[in-house]
């Protein structure tokens, strides 16, 4: 049987309406929101990812300010910017667009965020509230799973649920919120051992390894709910034409495009779990709304104004 289909794009225009409330609250009290995007060197797919959520503060109104740095950059110097941000009223969320060239020190980079102004969520202080089981501000991605699973009333509670991928943005803080969640949780990576046994056990499964297509069918209990993260762009033709030959609209758009995107998980999957999350179009979508949610609630936070519970931690 088809599997029910988890659409990011609805469940991101619930919390967009939602928000829209809040920025307007903060708006009569003359506050408003300012997210700066920090975007080093000329890497397209950065380029396009701090576009869309620069795109995204201009439809809900929020101020953005985009420093474009050379890849040449030193920590040192990196460092400075981030000083300087940190110290403007005007900007309550700060995010540096990943990967940095090579030269810099990513960790020492996010470390120096004001935790205030961490709207991804990355700064160790915030890591730690949110295994502590007190999120204040949770990285996105994992937020928006925790968002797209509340609003879609999976329930968690006892589930066996299965993290793929042990990532600090995406593996380790979903496994918490899902511990949180009260869901009994497995994280498998590369060095999983019986990694199809161990997925098989899953009622839910949120796949984030960055492997096109490698979850078949054959890992998924049927019935279980199934979160595809992975985002993947497939540019040869035979890999494309291996993976969607029961999709003909998408070798249609591997014709047109000479690209197609795919998620971790295979389309295949989509008759055997009993929700699914499609890629494009599903937990994307709620990574930028969960940016958009934490710049919201930094400017609040900020300013002492009591704002509303974590959206991950209100499963
Ligand atoms: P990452 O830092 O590369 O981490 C990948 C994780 O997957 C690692 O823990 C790795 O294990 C594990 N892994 C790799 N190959 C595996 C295998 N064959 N079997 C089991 N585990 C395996 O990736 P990430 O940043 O977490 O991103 C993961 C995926 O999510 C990517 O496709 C990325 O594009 C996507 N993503 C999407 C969004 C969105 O908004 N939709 C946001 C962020 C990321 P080890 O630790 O043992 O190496």
């Amino acid at each position: 049987m088809a599997a029910r289909i988890l659409n990011g794009n609805v469940i991101r225009d619930e919390i967009y309406g939602e928000l829209a409330g809040e920025i307007a609250g903060l708006r009569s009290a003359a506050i408003c929101p300012g997210l700066a995007a920090v975007l080093v060197g000329d890497h397209p797919a950065s380029r396009l990812y701090v576009n869309s959520k620069i795109a995204a503060c201009a439809k809900l109104g929020l101020e953005s300010f985009l420093l474009t740095l050379p890849s040449s950059i030193s920590t040192a110097e990196l460092l400075n910017t981030i000083d300087e941000l940190n110290r403007r009223e005007d900007v309550d969320g700060i995010l540096v667009q990943m990967p940095l060239p090579q030269q810099v020190d990513r960790k020492r980079v996010l470390a120096s965020i004001d935790p205030a102004k961490d709207v991804d969520g990355f700064h160790p202080m915030n890591v730690g509230m949110l295994v502590e089981g007190r999120p204040k501000l949770v990285a996105c991605t994992p937020a928006g799973v925790m968002e797209i699973l509340r609003r879609s009333q999976i329930a968690l509670e006892g589930a066996n649920a299965v993290v793929m991928g042990r990532s600090d943005i995406v593996g380790k803080p979903m496994a918490i919120l899902l511990m949180h969640a009260n869901a009994t949780v497995t994280v498998c990576h590369s060095k999983t051992r019986d990694l199809k046994q161990a997925v098989r056990r899953a009622d839910l499964l949120v796949a984030a390894m960055g492997r096109a297509a490698m979850v078949t069918p054959d890992f998924i209990r049927p019935g279980a709910t199934v979160i595809d993260v992975g985002q993947n762009v497939i540019t040869d033709k035979a890999e494309a034409q291996r993976i969607f030959a029961n999709f003909p609209e998408k070798l249609d758009t591997f014709r047109r495009k000479g690209s197609v995107l795919v998620g971790d998980v295979h389309p295949d999957v989509f008759n055997t779990a009993g929700a699914i999350t499609p890629v494009p179009g599903g937990v994307g979508p709620l990574t930028i709304a969960m940016l958009m949610s934490n710049t919201v609630r930094a400017a609040a936070m900020r300013r002492g104004r009591r704002a509303p519970a974590a959206r991950a931690s209100k499963h």
